[in-house]
């Protein structure tokens, strides 16, 4: 970060446009609408900046003349906005001279300040930026936040504004940030949103009155999939839980990118188990869920993939609702789903495959799986947790009966950097994997839908052989 995001107030203060082009006039007409007077340094006008002079007039004044340093003398900020790079470079050094913030439109270079991309839900603003590097990435970034952000967004936050000073009046200062968690993710907030601002009125009164009264106050658990490390994606859903979570409780295979998600100020505590996970370290995990829940907490436990595959999530489901805790189930992408998409395998396909197992791959000791099910034509089988016993796994599906030449793929770290996807034949992916020096966390795809990157005439050649066998 080479830049410090800021909001400059410039309300009935004098800026500096230089220029008179339609760039020029979309600078002074942001100036205007944050409240600055503004002047348009150019000898001549276009369309557009005559247009904005004419609309805004007391706002944005015409100055018509060539630029000169003494025309920033009442000036807090500048823009340059000609189409003369000599214009531009001499407005900036005159800037400069005078220690004022400067934006030379398109030149990072000779700019002290850059106007990021903006959506505008006053008086809440987001403000984004590339540094200069990608303006239209920061642009699309815009479309996306318009979208996601509800409407109403200023209209909630004009409601806490109008009652930050009862809220101080009432409780004490410690208290404070979690009231107001409560108000903004919760039900009041969604009235407010609602525009129903009666019963959103009521519900705050109420709110603050058992607030006040110091009734113990029951956090909760929110249980979510981050997903196979790609932050992106996560669901909106884990999205807006992980940025109101006091607390993480988080697993080894929870990436940095999807951590780095939570809000700020939550606190971060890893909770990664060894392979298996050993007893203690699952009741620690419970331990932890539930003493920072009944402090009032509200905890995100973030497993990688979902939470309710090969996540233990039902156990701690179960040891919630006992205490009494609500907990709030937000499904993930599981990795073999990830994986699948990585190396563009369909897990079933009309003819090839009518059926998928997930499986948990540490097969040593009495499994209990149905190996003649999994050895089946037309059934794709996808193993979790599968690395160090590849091997086994092979042989006890050779032994049920599954062709040598069945078709398989390892997938290594989906959708994390330095991914990769692995191919060959049943009879000899465990050897591959070994040479290749795969390493957890990776998964092993089974079944003829593995060869379906061999392209479409594969398939085919496949569907009539299985309609020969049926
Ligand atoms: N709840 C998780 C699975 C936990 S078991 C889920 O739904 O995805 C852990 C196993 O998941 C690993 O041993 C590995 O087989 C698989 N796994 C998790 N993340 C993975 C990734 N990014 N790439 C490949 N395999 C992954």
């Amino acid at each position: 970060m080479d830049h410090l995001p800021i909001f400059l107030r410039v309300q009935d203060r004098e800026t500096v446009v230089v220029g008179g082009g339609a760039v020029a006039a979309r600078k002074a007409e942001l100036l205007a609408r944050c409240g600055s007077r503004v002047t348009l340094v150019a000898p001549e006008l276009s369309r557009p900046a005559a247009d904005l002079v004419a609309r805004e007039r007391g706002r944005v004044r015409h100055l018509p003349a060539a630029f000169e340093p003494q025309q920033l003398a009442e000036a807090t900020l500048v823009v340059a906005a000609t189409d003369s790079p000599y214009i531009n470079a001499s407005v900036a050094a005159a800037a400069s001279e005078r220690h004022l913030p400067v934006n030379v439109v398109d030149d990072l270079r000779l700019s002290s300040f850059i106007l990021p991309a903006i959506v505008d839900r006053s008086p809440v603003i987001v403000a984004i930026g590339s540094q200069g590097t990608a303006p239209v990435l920061a642009r699309r970034l815009r479309e996306q936040l318009e979208a996601l952000l509800p409407a109403r967004l200023g209209a909630l936050a004009r409601f806490a504004g109008a009652r930050r000073s009862a809220v101080q009046q009432a409780l004490r200062p410690s208290e404070r940030r979690p009231f107001w968690e409560r108000i903004l993710g919760g039900a009041v907030s969604e009235r407010v949103l609602a525009d129903d601002a009666g019963a959103a009125d009521a519900a705050f009164a109420r709110e603050l009155a058992t607030f006040r009264d110091g009734r113990p106050k029951v956090g909760e658990v929110y249980l979510i999939g981050a997903g196979p490390g790609d932050p992106d994606l996560l669901t909106l859903r884990a999205l807006q839980l992980l940025q109101q979570a006091d607390v993480v409780l988080y697993d080894r295979l929870v990436s940095q990118g999807v951590l780095d998600r939570a809000r700020r100020e939550a606190e971060r505590i890893f909770v990664g188990k060894s392979l298996g996970g050993c007893r203690t370290d699952q009741e620690r995990i419970h331990e932890l869920m539930v003493s920072h829940a009944e402090r009032g907490a509200r905890v995100a436990r973030l497993k990688g993939g979902d939470p309710l595959i090969f996540g233990r999530g039902g156990e701690e489901i179960r040891v919630l609702a006992r205490r009494g805790i609500p907990v709030t189930v937000v499904p993930g992408i599981t990795a073999g789903l990830a994986a699948a998409a990585a190396a563009a395998i369909p897990l079933t396909q009309r003819e090839i495959a009518q059926s998928v197992t997930f499986a948990a791959g540490h097969v040593a000791d009495g499994d209990g799986l149905d190996w003649h099910a999994f050895a089946r034509p037309r059934h794709t089988v996808v193993f979790y947790m599968a690395v160090s016993q590849m091997e086994d796994i092979v042989s006890r599906l050779l032994a049920a009966g599954a062709p040598r030449e069945r078709p398989a793929a390892v997938v290594e770290r989906a959708t994390l950097p330095g991914e990769r996807v692995l191919r060959g034949s049943l009879g000899e992916i465990a050897s591959l994997a070994r040479a290749e020096r795969i390493a957890a966390p990776a998964l092993l795809i089974i079944g003829d839908v593995a060869a379906a990157e061999r392209g479409e005439a594969a398939i085919q050649s496949l569907t009539e052989a299985l309609r020969g066998v049926a």
